[in-house]
């Protein structure tokens, strides 16, 4: 590989330096430091590329390391900088040209090439999670281990493994009925959080649509792309492809396909530009992206005017705050549906926080890899959401969910962390 390869050049030359992304980022807020800002890392690919710098460089690594993925910085760049796309590839590039610590290799093989592809997998290890948690081991542990171990230390408590079980193939629908979707799954979704999926189906089922599900994939390998594993990626995006076309076959109603994890729907999107390259893939791929919808996106326009939602409860408002996933708002460009379908919830009060569109620092895997930086990140949100004097949160993405989760637990709060389809469940009258 040549040090052109390393990253992608064409893209980093967009950046006109204009620096307007610096205040958005989480890291340069963090550090101060130019190189941990966006502008700052376009300039350490753009040195690589040109030979002024090895890739090799630990310092160079770390920087792309420490960066969250967020995209922030796309959303306020006036060049259209595609910042996301280029960590894809430098991250993926520097991989497969430096050769990790065996530990490393050996730990992101167990994460990546075992665990996340199998369901059975999966299911044991959240099943011995739970154990632990229950007996008390995994917050002794979490706490061993010093800094590295606060992610286990505040994960967030696993259910039961009656809660942790899969949808079904296929749900009716219990109104008039208006046509058909599919719903993704997601890999570690069911495991944490199968009340999220129910909940989702239960809201697309009482819409009027018969709701599909495949258990022919598991992961749909965003967290591969984000971490610089595009290969396994690439693997994941046809074996999802393939497992949605089967359930629309040739001739019958194309599904669309509802996601209700932001950072899942953000990369199926762009499935088509992953595959854009291969040409036994590309046409069916950016076909598969073309039917993903976000949630919101797909519940707001269908809701009909007459509809009530009405949150029973104390009598009292609830006074709900939503924060905008990273990859819902940045990275789908999704902001106003989630909003207006709060709005229209009798009960709630919905409190903008001025840090809705910043990162909270779950970013997939890395508030399990860098706790210490991941809870800095959230810290100021917090004291913004104790602030406004919200009592419940309301996210769209299972990794902002758990970080919110375990962030307000650290601080001894009891408001809620709800995903927005368990809100709008509990609202949406049968
Ligand atoms: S993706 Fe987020 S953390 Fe990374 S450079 Fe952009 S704003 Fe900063
Ligand atoms: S806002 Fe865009 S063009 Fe300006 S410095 Fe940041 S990445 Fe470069």
């Amino acid at each position: 590989m040549n040090d052109a390869e390393l990253v992608d050049y064409a893209k980093t030359l967009d950046c006109i330096h204009c620096g307007l992304c610096l205040r958005t980022c989480p890291t340069y807020q963090l550090t101060g430091n130019e190189s941990s800002s966006p502008r700052g890392r376009i300039a350490l690919m753009r040195a690589v590329a040109e030979g002024r710098l090895d890739a090799s460089e630990p310092g160079y690594g770390a920087e792309l390391d420490f960066c969250l993925v967020c995209r922030h910085c796309e959303s306020v760049c006036p060049a259209g900088v595609r910042f996301g796309e280029m960590m894809e590839h430098a991250r993926s590039a520097l991989a497969a040209a430096v050769t990790a610590p065996l530990s490393v290799r050996f730990v992101r093989w167990i994460g990546f090439r075992v665990a996340l592809r199998s369901r059975f997998v999966l299911a044991r290890v959240h099943g011995a999670l739970r154990l632990a948690q229950r007996g008390g081991i995994l917050p002794v542990l979490g706490r061993a281990m010093g800094a590295r171990g606060q992610g286990l230390a505040s994960l967030p408590e696993i259910p039961p493994s009656a809660e942790r079980r899969l949808l079904a193939p296929f749900t009716a629908a219990t109104r008039t009925r208006q046509g058909t979707v599919a719903v993704l799954e997601g890999c570690v979704m069911p495991e944490m959080y199968g009340r999220v999926n129910r909940a989702t189906v239960s809201v697309l089922t009482k819409l009027g649509f018969d709701v599909l599900t495949t258990r022919e994939s598991t992961c749909c390998g965003a967290l591969h792309a984000h971490n610089g594993e595009l290969d396994q990626a690439r693997e994941l995006a046809r074996a999802t492809i393939e497992a949605f076309e089967k359930l629309s076959p040739a001739g019958s109603e194309t599904a669309q396909v509802v996601v209700n994890s932001a950072g899942c729907g953000a990369h199926m999107k762009e499935l088509g530009r992953l595959l854009a390259q291969d040409p036994l893939w590309a046409q069916r791929a950016q076909r598969f992206s073309d039917q993903v919808v976000d949630f919101s996106q797909f519940v707001a326009p269908r809701l009909p005017a007459s509809q009530r939602l009405i949150l029973e409860g104390s009598g009292e408002m609830l006074r709900v705050a939503y924060d905008d996933p990273c990859h819902l708002c940045h990275g789908q460009g999704i902001r106003a549906e989630p909003r207006q379908l709060l709005d229209r919830i009798e009960g709630v009060t919905r409190v903008e926080m001025r840090s809705s569109e910043s990162c909270c620092g779950s970013a997939g895997i890395y508030a399990m890899l860098r706790p210490e930086e991941s809870q800095a990140v959230l810290a100021p949100k917090l004291e913004e959401f104790a602030a406004i004097g919200a009592q419940c949160l309301v996210t769209a993405n299972p990794g902002c969910q758990m970080q919110w989760q375990s962030g307000l637990a650290r601080v001894n709060s009891t408001a809620q962390v709800v995903h927005i389809a368990e809100l709008l469940d509990r609202a949406l009258q049968p």
